[in-house]
């Protein structure tokens, strides 16, 4: 679903003694990518803007197609989309389907069966 008003990776909230822990996971691969230290701030939207910005955001890259926060390694830097929107000429480590990690090359993950290569073809382009 493409969702370009998403600001934030998905997160968990963890409540502490000493405050609310963000949690923040890569919304292709589901991830665990970084915790903050607690936070306390009176209005919960401050809070996570706040943790956003000063702990997870940096982690992250937006895919500009369907607006998911993901990681380098799901990243398509030449083109700005994740690597499901655009898929890598390099074989990728992750699948951007089921997160399996890839074992040996082929055209299709080994979990899911969802297509890893474009060899030599344009990408397809979705209707
Ligand atoms: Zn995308
Ligand atoms: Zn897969």
């Amino acid at each position: 679903m493409i969702n370009k008003d998403k600001k934030t990776a998905n997160y968990k909230v963890i409540q502490t003694p000493q405050g609310n822990r963000y949690q923040f996971f890569c919304d292709l691969s589901n991830a665990l990518i970084c915790t903050t230290p607690p936070m306390n701030e009176n209005n919960p939207d401050d809070e996570l803007t706040k943790a956003w910005l000063n702990y997870g955001k940096n982690n992250f890259n937006v895919c500009h197609k369907c607006g998911k926060w993901i990681i380098d390694a799901l990243y398509n830097p030449d083109t700005f989309n994740c690597v499901k929107c655009t898929p890598l000429e390099d074989y990728p480590e992750f699948c951007p389907q089921c997160g399996a990690e890839t074992s040996d090359p082929s055209y299709f993950c080994h979990m899911c069966g969802y297509r890893l290569l474009y060899g030599g073809e344009e990408n397809e382009i979705a209707k």
